[in-house]
């Protein structure tokens, strides 16, 4: 019976940024506890390698789309497509994600706005859509968004990256407040370092590996799969009464000093 509090079974879960990494980890065990799954990213072929690894140990339905989270005024029709195959989204869990780094001073205005679009802009865009979609059905729902220790606190070379996180924190706490009488749930996760493509060169860097282990309390990098159990509780009827939160998956990262 304790099973139910997490069972997924008839929801469809659109998780962005799910060709590889977390978003991958997360849509695999969305998919483990009965979801239904819709992923997105600009690679095809990462995002049919993704769709064949998460139907390799289930039988539940995954579609995939090509999109560039660059292209905002398309987000809208981007939505519709989705839902016009899907017929319904009951979980959106932001998870795409880009860093660009240098100094603050060199920071060019192209990137700058490159990665508050693909890491803040879309995350907006996509949950004003998946709110008027759920506000029509008045079924409530799930949003996911995904931030990053740079939801608190920030390191040289990664401005935009950290201000876009920062901002991750603070539409999640204003959807939740906003969106309570909707019943639609909004929380992020805020993953400590972890490793994946996105952190592959910090990993490799001797002195950079060494830093982060000796920062994190339990030793050692996270693994994508250690993101996907907080989405699984974040995603089912178990966080009905959570929202406006941030969870940190990190290691004990921020609990150290
Ligand atoms: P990866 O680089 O492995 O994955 C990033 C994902 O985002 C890919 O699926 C990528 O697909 C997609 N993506 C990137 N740019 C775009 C775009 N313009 N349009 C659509 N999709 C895009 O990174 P992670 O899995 O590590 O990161 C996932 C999330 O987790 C990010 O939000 C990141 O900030 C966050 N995070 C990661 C941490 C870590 O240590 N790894 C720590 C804290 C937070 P494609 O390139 O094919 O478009």
């Amino acid at each position: 019976m304790k099973k139910e509090l997490f069972n997924l079974s008839g929801k469809t879960a659109l998780v962005t940024g799910a060709n590889r990494g977390i978003g991958l980890a997360i849509a695999q065990q969305l998919a483990q506890y009965g979801a239904n799954i819709a992923i997105t990213a600009r690679n095809k072929q990462q995002l049919q390698n993704a769709k064949n690894k998460i139907q390799s140990n289930t039988t539940q339905k995954v579609q995939t789309f090509s999109f560039d989270l660059e292209n905002t005024k398309q987000i809208p029709k981007l939505f519709e497509d989705i839902l016009s195959q899907t017929k319904q989204i009951d979980i959106l869990v932001n998870c795409a994600g880009i860093n660009k780094r240098s100094a603050a001073e060199d920071v060019e205005t192209k990137t700058w706005e490159q990665v508050i679009k693909v890491n803040l802009t879309a995350v907006f865009l996509l949950s004003q859509q998946f709110c008027q979609h759920r506000k029509k059905l008045g079924k409530g729902g799930k949003i996911i968004n995904i931030g990053s220790l740079q939801c608190k606190a920030a390191r040289p070379t990664t401005t935009a990256y950290a201000a876009s996180k920062g901002g991750i924190a603070m539409l999640t706490k204003s959807l939740a407040v906003e969106w309570a009488k909707y019943k639609i749930n909004v929380n992020a996760i805020g993953p400590g370092y972890i490793a994946t493509d996105l952190t592959a060169k910090l990993k490799a860097d001797k002195d950079f590996n060494k830093w982060v282990i000796s920062k994190t309390p339990l030793e050692r990098w996270g693994l994508p799969e250690d993101i996907a159990g907080a989405a699984v509780f974040l995603a089912s009827s178990a966080s009905d009464f959570v929202t406006g939160q941030i969870i940190y998956v990190d290691g004990g990262w921020l609990a150290a000093l």
